[in-house]
């Protein structure tokens, strides 16, 4: 599996695109910059199939319209919790003062779920802390783990709307004891390994 990183919006958020070695495609949060990505995958003479959202804050979603547009077969998962971010609401408006560009969705993921195409095979874990909804996928030695972890000893916010400390800990608890060899790839900040982020943790 091929592993493109993309920086994308202004708080340079990571935009994954997985290719297998048969051409098939997945991207992990389009949070903005549409045209880094699909200039990316043109490059790879790609169509992405499917959208996996770590999570659904701004900074994740707000490209996956366009793509949308450009690939209309694309489906868009996210888990349920974090269906209300999509849409844009006096949240997002505060915030970004401007309405949001709202992303739709297809399928709904849980924990434990497998979502499986040609060589990618992803696994779905639920990890609530930085919102209710945020999770990480694993994928082969790859963990995406959007907001939850980040490399350096990092760790997504949890003062936020839906937000919830508590959970965080026991979501970082529930990581920590999958194989430390896995790769770690954030929603921000470069790669790392969960053995890494073990050893910098005490
Ligand atoms: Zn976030
Ligand atoms: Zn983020």
């Amino acid at each position: 599996m091929k592993i493109f990183t993309v920086q994308v919006g202004f708080i340079d958020t990571n935009c994954y695109i997985l290719i297998d070695a048969i051409g098939s495609c997945w991207v992990i949060d389009p949070g903005s910059e549409p045209n880094k990505i699909t200039a990316i995958l043109s490059r790879e003479n790609v169509i992405p199939t499917k959208i996996l959202l770590t999570h659904g804050h701004f900074d994740h979603i707000e490209a996956v319209s366009r793509l949308k547009e450009m690939y209309p077969e694309i489906k868009v998962y996210v888990h349920g919790e974090d269906v209300p971010f999509l849409t844009n609401n006096p949240i997002w408006e505060n915030y970004l003062g401007r309405p949001l560009t709202s992303a739709s969705y297809n399928v709904i993921v849980n924990e434990g779920d497998t979502i499986q195409e040609g060589e990618l095979s992803a696994s779905v874990i639920a990890t609530p802390g930085h919102s209710a909804g945020s999770v990480c996928y694993l994928i082969g030695d790859s963990l995406f783990t959007g907001d939850t972890l980040f490399a350096y000893g990092g760790i997504g916010r949890t003062d936020l709307w839906n937000s919830s400390p508590a959970a965080m800990r026991s979501s970082l608890k529930k990581l920590f004891l999958l194989e430390q060899k896995l790769k770690v790839f954030p929603g921000h900040g470069p790669a790392s390994t969960l053995e890494h982020e073990l050893l910098i943790r005490g």
